[in-house]
């Protein structure tokens, strides 16, 4: 049964990013839109996140947008597009008031304001050594961005769609974006979504790497259906592992560990970061940090040969832990048994986050070539989206202060485009494509379950395309991915039912994965150069004058077609990186 609802925008994703848009889009008389989300807003992946959201506040101790978009700069290996980033660092500040006005609990000083806390690559007149600019409410500063926005969004009357997974975005004639397809969880039922205007806020992919942070519904949905469609994917080849998950487990130990004074140690009891990083040590940025794990693990420095090191807080006293790091502690008793007051904890690099992603400008309008062509009535902001302020390796709390900043401007971007745009025509059975292909999944009799088909994937991106990266490798990963792509069609599931049919879902959400970690190798295959979180041992260091550039890759006719889009360069230029 088909069901047809028609607003003027929808937003897809209940994140921070979407949530943000939201609220914007709801602060406009007469607009009307609602929230589709795969899962109950609250449990989206911005819950998770830890550490912080930065502004240069100055709360503390000196500090200035134009030293954080000089970080952020540096931080991307010079790939990130720097009027982007300025926008982005200048407005973290009124946001993050916004924030505080909105409800958001944060903690703080003695006097009152808002704490801030350092965090790796954030430093002070250009480099000079760390700064304090992360805000936080504990370590719980995702958790408390999500419940703040979604009782601003229930305040304001946004109406939710939760638990429903949309599958494709539906164009109109004339080639403008107009609604979405989406599958309600609960009864198998198809919705039409008409709509003048579509934001995708779906998040990260994760889920493509066997150790990761992410959650298990981090399948990078919205990226995937766009590349279905012939919108390009942007510098997919960045992908950023975190220094310090739990070791075997990927779960995250935040950064705000190493904030508070966290050090990391080899076999030998030895700080190595010191001989990494001599400046800002334990609190470089987060590809050189992991990138000097992975290597003292390479060199048999890991703990008793192991693959991992100890991330000791030892020193900081139970008072630092309990009221600062409270869930981190918690974690380290649940998952490891270990309590961090009093033992180090195991940790290895896990997959994190996603730089590269659906390309927009700044106003959150997505793009369909490398020549800034816009995709009228289509947007995208957070995780899912590449404007790019990330470029080749993002900075820690960079990328809750993107959902905000960029959620405000998607949103108030789409209300401007609503008030004059006219409702495209919905084109005939818009909904025939989502439904072929979970018939086809649901068709298959017997084959493969997709649960071995996702191992093997994770297997081979972790190996291959992961913080050390070789031209066999790569190619290694992407004829594996290739073959798994094929195997796909065979995949079939037990659960032929229509209510949470939670093993068709999944089966499709792989056949998003795969055609992620395509692009993702076939980039990093392409990229001859070392950058940011993309690190080739055939091509060791980084070349400006080859690949100073931007990475599209775009679907057509089955095959991937790669261009190239200039990096916006305004006020620093690319310098050697050391911290
Ligand atoms: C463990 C962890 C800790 C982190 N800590 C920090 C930190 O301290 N500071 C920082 O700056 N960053 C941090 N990050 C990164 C940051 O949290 C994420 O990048 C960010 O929260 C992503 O937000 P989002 O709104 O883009 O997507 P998400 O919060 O992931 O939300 C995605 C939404 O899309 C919906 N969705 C997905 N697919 C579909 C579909 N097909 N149909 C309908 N809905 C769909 C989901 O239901 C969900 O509501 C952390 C990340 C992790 C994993």
């Amino acid at each position: 049964m088909i069901h047809t609802h028609t607003y003027d925008a929808l937003v897809v994703g209940g994140g921070g990013a979407g949530m943000m848009s939201a609220i914007y889009l709801s602060r406009t008389p007469g607009l009307r839109t609602a929230v589709i989300s795969k899962l109950y807003p609250t449990r989206s992946h911005t819950g998770a996140a830890q550490g912080g959201v930065c502004a240069a506040l100055a709360n503390l101790e000196e500090d200035h947008p134009e030293w954080h978009a000089f970080d952020t700069v540096k931080g991307s290996d010079y790939l990130g597009d720097q009027d982007a980033i300025a926008a982005m660092c200048e407005e973290a500040i009124p946001v993050i008031i916004e924030l505080e006005h909105m409800g958001l609990p944060f903690s703080r000083t003695p006097d009152g304001k808002i704490a801030q806390r350092p965090f790796g690559g954030h430093t002070h007149h250009f480099g000079q050594g760390p700064v304090r600019r992360s805000c936080y409410a504990a370590d719980r500063t995702g958790h408390m961005i999500l419940q703040t926005l979604y009782q601003n969004c229930i305040k304001q009357g946004v109406e939710f769609y939760d638990e429903f997974q949309v599958l494709d975005i539906i164009t109109a004639d004339d080639g403008r974006c107009c609604g979405c397809v989406a599958y309600e969880v609960a009864t198998g039922d198809l919705h039409v979504f008409h709509a003048k205007a579509v934001e995708f806020a779906t998040g990260g992919f994760g889920r493509v790497w066997s150790i990761t942070s992410n959650a298990h519904a981090n399948t990078g949905d919205g990226v995937a259906i766009a590349l279905r469609r012939g919108i390009p994917l942007e510098d997919m080849e960045f992908y950023q592992f975190h220094p310090t998950g739990i070791y075997r487990l990927g779960i995250l130990i935040t950064e705000g560990v190493r904030g508070e004074g966290g050090i990391l140690r080899n076999d030998h009891g030895e700080r190595f970061m010191e001989r990494y990083a001599p400046t800002m040590k334990d609190l470089a940025s987060r590809d050189v940090v992991a990138r000097a794990i992975s290597q003292e693990i390479r060199d048999g420095r890991g703990i008793n040969g192991k693959k991992y090191v100890y991330l000791d807080a030892t020193h900081l006293g139970a008072d630092v832990i309990e009221n600062k790091l409270p869930d981190i502690a918690d974690f380290c008793r649940t998952y490891l048994g270990i309590d961090p007051v009093k033992q180090p904890m195991p940790i290895q690099p896990t997959a994190h986050y996603a730089m590269g992603g659906i390309p927009t400008d700044a106003q959150c309008r997505a793009l369909s070539d490398a020549n800034n062509t816009v995709l009228a009535g289509l947007y995208a902001a957070g995780e899912t989206a590449c404007v790019s302020v990330h470029g080749a390796n993002r900075l820690g709390t960079n990328s809750l202060l993107d959902l905000v900043v960029f959620g405000r401007r998607g949103g108030i971007a789409m209300a401007e485009y609503c008030a004059t745009a006219d409702l495209p025509k919905l084109p005939k059975n818009p909904e025939d494509f989502a439904r072929e292909q979970l018939e086809r999944i649901r068709g298959v009799p017997k084959g493969e379950p997709a649960a071995r088909l996702r191992e093997e994937m994770q297997d081979v991106m972790q190996d291959d395309v992961g913080i050390y990266r070789t031209n066999e490798g790569m190619a290694n990963a992407l004829a594996k991915v290739r073959e798994l792509k094929q195997r796909f069609a065979g995949v079939s599931i037990v659960d032929k039912g229509t209510r949470f049919n939670t093993d068709l879902l999944e089966a499709w959400e792989l056949s998003n994965l795969l055609d992620l970690a395509e692009v993702t190798a076939l980039s990093a295959l392409n990229r001859t150069e070392s950058r940011g979180a993309h690190m080739r041992e055939d091509f060791e260091t980084r070349d400006d004058v080859n690949w100073l550039k931007h990475t599209f890759v775009t679907q057509r006719n089955g095959e991937m077609e790669i261009t190239y889009k200039p990096v916006t360069i305004t006020q620093f230029q690319p310098k050697e990186r050391v911290y």
